[in-house]
């Protein structure tokens, strides 16, 4: 229990040690909780003043299921969270059944369910969740709680293995995403008041030319291991994803001229999580070969909500009608240039919201891997046709509340 859980911290976390946490402070998109999600250990995040109202020693229920956490439950409370958790436990086991099968609907639609991770070494959960792929590797993670940036040796045994365990499935790298609320030890990164807005990600990497270089030639090397492609965060503008394609080429020709082998195909992708990108986003699709929507950052830049405030996690709105119109319209951009379109972002990981994304024609959504088989099972327990019409509808809403409640009140049911 603690006042903040910074994404540093919780990279060094231990899942046989740690068996759940509680913060003050955190949106439900703040890297602490989506680091909890991929440990699968119960979190709840946002709590305000959880850390001075517990004491050494007391029991403490951490409900990340329904974000509720109860400090020295009585014997009666505890026995309750003591027979959930059985059933929890069985839930998950009866979904996994369904891994070796696809994302398909009733009406035989089909959509790529891959997941995301933040070490190679969550790539067990993966299989075992039945994924499909890597929607989303967050590459940054090896660099935290560091004192020097990883070498390009360390990096390409890291892609390297994930390249490998995965086979002939696709791995989506994304490149450098540092700042925001990731930090590392190995340069002095200034405090910038607007971090999530500052210096971070592709803004990073085109300043340090060098850090970026080392990173491609690692990605690339370990290109021929595997179904690699590689992906640039927060773009916002067409100059910075030309600047980095051109790099990634320039990277291409060092190595080819050492006899290096890495594949010469490899997709480029780019996330679409800065409004200014989506919403130019057909000048975009012409330039990669695939989309995939972060939407934790998009709804925060769109919405103006801080993701990581708990004071205005309210506002935070997946089903806000602005993020409804503007996703739609990405997803057609990219189908109009002939591009698969994804979503990384923990939108994709909600049955409900993972319908209204289907109903939009997206290709894939990656997820965090416990949450997979969840999102397989309302996909295959629906019409493709009937997700196509709750986006009709939805999109005559006014209000989140209204989008939202309808979503719930059409497969709450087949949950
Ligand atoms: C996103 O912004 O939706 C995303 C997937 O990237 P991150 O959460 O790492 O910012
Ligand atoms: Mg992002």
């Amino acid at each position: 229990v603690s006042h903040d859980l910074s994404p540093s911290e919780t990279a060094l976390m231990d899942k046989e040690s740690i068996v759940g946490f509680a913060t003050d402070v955190g949106g439900p998109t703040s890297h602490a909780a989506i680091m909890a999600r991929s440990l699968e250990i119960p979190a709840v995040v946002g709590l305000e003043t959880i850390s001075s109202e517990v004491e050494d020693g007391d029991i403490v229920v951490i409900d990340g299921n329904n974000g509720v956490v109860i400090v020295e439950p009585d014997e009666e409370t505890l026995n309750e969270y003591k027979t959930e958790e059985e059933k929890f436990e069985a839930v998950v086991q009866k979904l996994d059944q369904i891994k070796e099968l696809t994302a398909t609907t009733l009406d035989d639609h089909t959509i790529e369910l891959s997941a995301n991770i933040e070490f190679p070494s969550d790539i067990d959960s993966v299989l075992l969740h039945g994924a499909h792929g890597i929607g989303l590797y967050r590459t940054e993670y090896m660099y935290l709680n560091k004192t020097s940036f990883p070498t390009e040796e360390e990096q390409f045994e890291a892609y390297k293995t994930v390249a490998q365990r995965m086979g002939t499935m696709p791995v989506v790298i994304r490149t450098l995403d540092l700042g925001g609320d990731k930090f590392t030890s190995a340069i002095d990164m200034p405090k910038e008041i607007n971090s999530f807005m500052g210096w971070r990600a592709i803004r990073f990497c085109l300043t340090r030319t060098d850090v970026f270089k080392t990173q491609l030639r690692a990605i690339l090397r370990a290109s021929v291991f595997g179904n690699l492609k590689v992906m640039f965060p927060l773009i916002s503008n067409l100059t910075e994803l030309l600047k980095a394609k051109e790099i990634l080429e320039e990277v291409k020709q060092g190595l080819s001229h050492e006899g290096l082998a890495y594949n010469p195909h490899i997709s480029v992708g780019a996330m679409i999580e800065v409004p200014s990108a989506a919403i130019t986003s057909d000048l975009f699709a012409k330039e990669v070969d695939f989309f995939s929507i972060g939407s934790n950052d998009l709804i925060q830049y769109s919405l103006a909500v801080d993701r990581v405030n708990e004071k205005i996690a309210y506002l935070y709105q997946p089903t806000h009608p602005a993020i409804v119109r503007l996703i739609k319209f990405i997803v057609e951009q990219g189908h109009n240039n002939k591009i698969w379109v994804g979503m990384c972002g923990e939108m994709a990981s909600s049955p409900t919201l993972a319908v209204l994304l289907l109903g939009m024609g997206i290709d894939e959504l990656s997820v965090s891997a416990a949450f997979l088989p969840k999102v397989k099972k309302v996909i295959r327990s629906i019409k493709y046709s009937e997700a196509r019409q709750y986006v009709e509808d939805c999109l005559k809403f006014r209000t989140s509340e209204e989008v939202s409640g309808y979503l719930d009140s059409k497969l709450l049911p087949v949950l």
